[in-house]
C-alpha cells in the first residue's frame, strides 16, 4: 500500500529529544531514531512492503508503523481525509461580550485603526453622527443580553474597550452593578477585564479595578521615547510623564488587594525599540506582570508599517527574548513574555483552530449604540454588523460569515503548518489588507510560521531541560 506523511514539522532542541508537530491534528509527538526513520521514509510518499523490506528490524519497524498510522501522522495516499468539524451548533453560547462604551479618545496616536485611515466605522463614531459614549442603558442592555445569550457558561466575560475605555467610566460603574447580582441570581460568574491608554487612572477608578478583580491591560510602548514617538496628546505633548506614576500605582494597589496580573501591550512600529529591552523597562521599571507585542495593523505604505525586514529584526528579537523565558522554565518559573507563553500554551494543549479567534463565535463587539460587530474593531462596521443587544443576534449573518471564514474555505492555508495556530489570521487586518475579512493574511505568513517554529523550538528546550513545566498549563 503507498503511504504518505501527512503535514507536519519536526523539532528538536540542540542536544534533546526529537518531535513532530502533525498540522492535521495539531498533536506533538516525541520520535525516537525508529519512528523518525518511518517519517523521513515515508515523507514523499512510499510502499509500506516495500519499506519494510529494507529493515533489519522489521518487527519493530512494522508495529512502529501502525502506531503512527493509528496517530494520523502516516495515511495512504489518496484515502479521502475525514471531514472536519465546520461549524459548533449555532446559535453558539456567547462566552465574551466587549464593550465599547466610547469610541472618544485623549491621545492621537499616529498609528490607531480606530482614527486613522484604516477605521472601519464608515461615517460614524467621533468622524460622523454615531454617540460618542455609549449610555447607562445600553451598557446594561449589553449585560442582558449577554446573560441571556450565553446558554449553559458558568462564567461569562464582559471587557471594556474604547476609544480609550476610561472616558466613560461612569458606564463602566453601571453595567459592573448591574451586572453583579443578575448574574448571581443565574448563578453565572462574570469576569471583567478593560484596556486602558492609562492617562485616567485616577485613585478612584484605580479602586473600582482592583476591587472588582479586573484584568487590566495598558496599551504602551515602552519607556518615554518609546511612548511619546506614536502616542501623544492631542496637542501633540507625550503621555509617558502622565502615565507612568499611574501605572506604578496601579501596580501597587493591585498587589495589596491580590488583583489578577496586569499586562501591557506594545504596538510593534517601524524603528522601534529592540524587543528585549522594551520588555525590560515595562517589567522591572513599572512592574507589569506580563508584555504582549503586537505588530502594528496597518494599510500599505503606511511609515510606521512593520516591512519584511522589520517582522524579521522582530523574530531575532523574540527568540532572544524567548531564552529568558527558557531560563525561567527551567527554574519552574512563570515568565511574563505573554506572546511566547501564550503560544507555548496553545501548543500544549494542542489547539486546532477552525477559526483565526473567537469573533464572531463567542464573542462579539458592541457600539456605543448596542450594535453588535464580529469583535471591538468591527463594531459600527455595517458590513460586518451581527444584528444588536436590543434586537438581537442576526443569527443569517453570523453563520453566513464564520461559514466563509473557516480555514478550510483558505486554499493558501491548506499546505501551512502553522494552520492550527493561525487559520488564516485576524479579520481586522485581511479586511484592511485586502477589503475582506474572510481572507488568509497570506503578507505575514513567513513571521507566523517563524513564530511558530521559535514555539516549537523552545517546547522542545523546556521538555528537555524541565517538563513538568507544562503541567501549569493543563489546569486552565
Ligand atoms: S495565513 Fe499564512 S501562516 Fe496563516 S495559516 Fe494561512 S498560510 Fe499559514
Ligand atoms: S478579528 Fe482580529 S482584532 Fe478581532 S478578535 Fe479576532 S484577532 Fe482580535
Amino acid at each position: 500500500m503507498e503511504l504518505r506523511t501527512v503535514l507536519h514539522r519536526r523539532f528538536r532542541a540542540e542536544s534533546g529529544p526529537e518531535f513532530v508537530y502533525v498540522a492535521t491534528s495539531a498533536a506533538i509527538l516525541g520520535l525516537d531514531e525508529l519512528t523518525s526513520a518511518i517519517v523521513d521514509g515515508f515523507a514523499a510518499g512510499a510502499d509500506d512492503e516495500a519499506w519494510l523490506a529494507t529493515r533489519s528490524d522489521r518487527p519493530a519497524a512494522e508495529q512502529s508503523l501502525h502506531d503512527l498510522i493509528d496517530l494520523g501522522v502516516i495515511r495512504p495516499v489518496g484515502e479521502p481525509e475525514a471531514p472536519r468539524a465546520q461549524l459548533p451548533p449555532m446559535p453558539f453560547p456567547l462566552a465574551t461580550l466587549v464593550l465599547n462604551v466610547t469610541n472618544k479618545c485623549n491621545l492621537s496616536c499616529t498609528y490607531c485603526y480606530e482614527y486613522g485611515a484604516d477605521r472601519l466605522t464608515e461615517g460614524k463614531g467621533s468622524q460622523g453622527t454615531g454617540k460618542p459614549r455609549m449610555d447607562d442603558d445600553t451598557a446594561r442592555q449589553s449585560i442582558d443580553f449577554l446573560l441571556r445569550n450565553s446558554g449553559d457558561r458558568p462564567q461569562v466575560s464582559i471587557t471594556f474597550f474604547g476609544g480609550e475605555t476610561l472616558l466613560n467610566f461612569p458606564a463602566i460603574v453601571a453595567a459592573v452593578e448591574y451586572a453583579e447580582p443578575r448574574a448571581a441570581a443565574l448563578k453565572k460568574r462574570v469576569h471583567y477585564s478593560l484596556t486602558t491608554n492609562a492617562t485616567l487612572l485616577s485613585d478612584e477608578v484605580v479602586d473600582f479595578l482592583t476591587r472588582h478583580r479586573f484584568g487590566i491591560t495598558v496599551s504602551i510602548d515602552g519607556d518615554q521615547q518609546e511612548q511619546d514617538r506614536h502616542r501623544s496628546f492631542q496637542g501633540g505633548k507625550g503621555s509617558f510623564d502622565r502615565i507612568a506614576p499611574r501605572i506604578r500605582h496601579l501596580v501597587q494597589q493591585n498587589k495589596l488587594h491580590k488583583g489578577r496580573s496586569i499586562g501591557a501591550r506594545v504596538t510593534l512600529t517601524a524603528g522601534a525599540a529592540p524587543v528585549p529591552e522594551t520588555y525590560r523597562f515595562l517589567t522591572q521599571e513599572l512592574g507589569f506582570d506580563e508584555v504582549g507585542f503586537a505588530p502594528v495593523t496597518a494599510g500599505l505604505g503606511r511609515p510606521w508599517a512593520l516591512g519584511e525586514l522589520g517582522y524579521e529584526r522582530l523574530l531575532r528579537e523574540f527568540a532572544e527574548l524567548g531564552e529568558d523565558y527558557i531560563a525561567a522554565a527551567a527554574r519552574n518559573e512563570a515568565h511574563g513574555f505573554a506572546n511566547l507563553g501564550d503560544l507555548l500554551r496553545e501548543l500544549h494543549q494542542g489547539v486546532n483552530k477552525a477559526h483565526p479567534c473567537g469573533a464572531g463565535l463567542g464573542l462579539l463587539g458592541v457600539s456605543t449604540e448596542g450594535e453588535l460587530g464580529l469583535c471591538h474593531r468591527f463594531v459600527e462596521s455595517k458590513s460586518h454588523s451581527m444584528g444588536s443587544v436590543q434586537q438581537g443576534i442576526d443569527e443569517g449573518a453570523r453563520t453566513q460569515f464564520l461559514q466563509q471564514a473557516h480555514v478550510d474555505q483558505k486554499t493558501d492555508c491548506t499546505q501551512c503548518f502553522a494552520r492550527p495556530l493561525c487559520a488564516g489570521g485576524c479579520y481586522h487586518e485581511a479586511h484592511v489588507r485586502y477589503g475582506d475579512a474572510t481572507k488568509a493574511n497570506l503578507h505575514y505568513c513567513e513571521w507566523i510560521r517563524g513564530f511558530v517554529d521559535l514555539g516549537l523550538r523552545t517546547y522542545a528546550r523546556i521538555q528537555a531541560s524541565n517538563p513538568r513545566f507544562f503541567t501549569r498549563f493543563e489546569t486552565t
